[in-house]
């Protein structure tokens, strides 16, 4: 990725959602297929649980397409497909504990190779780290603190817990940048900068969708940052055609981690001096060249 697809990536989106600039504070991050490379365990137990309970018209690619839907929703379009019926409660319950118990006998997923890297700069160019996934695991947050030490803050997750459509609602994400809101404006309300404020904004510091970037890995999850109106960063760590994660809206696409993590130093310079160049100041900095 070289420095004029990013600029233009950048510029397209602020020209179409009516934004000056860029003003990043925080970065959204997926989990599943992001930060940890479980997403083949998941495609796998899906696999095997339909052909299992005789749904036979399903790949383990097709497992990506739904990678964020609940597993509910997942069983109910492969019935539909195949038996032209919704799946009755007992039947999703009952496939739904298979894959689970299939998952957890699989070996536990690694972290993602260059999730660390990019987690690490991302925090220490001063963008807040933040995970927005539709996992509910009771472990989460220790697993994250194991694998990604001292990057994430517990107030600062969305989880299953949090929302009640899911993945592709915009929902998850705009909880996000509420979440990021709420927490900002607790650090201000501490703050002398508080004094004149009337008690109505205590709750809605005025936040917008370009003070965030999003970071995901499925169609889904694209659509469901694209609607949230945020800037999105595609990583196709799957395997799916690029143009389907593209065609669901991603502002920019990587094949891996490890790519976002070599070209964040540009990524971070382009978002920090996105302004048109006709109204920024002269003497900001710019990038090595
Ligand atoms: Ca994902």
């Amino acid at each position: 990725m070289n420095i004029e697809e990013i600029e233009s990536a950048v510029t397209k989106y602020t020209a179409e959602k009516g934004f000056d600039k860029m003003d990043l504070r925080a970065a959204m991050f997926d989990m599943d297929g992001v930060l940890f490379d479980s997403m083949k365990n998941h495609a796998k137990s899906w696999y095997h649980t339909m052909v299992h309970f005789g749904f036979t018209d399903f790949s383990e690619t097709e497992a990506y397409m739904h990678e964020g839907r609940t597993g509910a929703g997942t069983i109910n379009i492969v019935k539909q497909r195949m038996f032209g019926q919704s799946a009755t409660e007992d039947e999703v319950q009952e496939m739904y504990r298979y894959k689970s118990e299939l998952f957890n006998s699989l070996p536990k997923a690694v972290r993602m190779p260059g999730a660390l890297e990019v987690l690490q700069q991302v925090k220490e160019s001063g963008v807040v780290p933040m995970i927005v996934t539709g996992s509910g695991q009771k472990t989460l947050l220790e697993r994250l603190n194991r694998n990604f030490p001292n990057i994430f803050r517990p107030e600062l997750m969305v989880t299953a817990y949090d929302v009640k459509y899911g993945k592709p609602n915009p929902e998850p994400y705009l909880m996000g940048m509420k979440k990021f809101g709420i927490s900002e404006s607790r650090k201000f309300d501490n703050s002398i900068i508080r004094k004149n404020e009337n008690s109505e904004s205590l709750n809605s510091t005025p936040l917008s969708p370009n003070n965030f970037i999003v970071i995901e890995n499925a169609p889904l999850g694209v659509q469901s940052a694209v609607a949230a109106g945020v800037f999105t960063i595609a990583v196709n760590t799957g395997p799916l055609d690029d143009s389907i994660l593209l065609g669901e809206g991603a502002n920019l696409l990587f094949h891996s981690m490890q790519e976002l993590a070599d070209n964040w130093p540009l990524l971070c310079s382009v978002l920090a001096n996105s302004q048109s160049t006709s109204s920024s100041p002269s003497g900001a900095p710019t990038p090595n060249s």
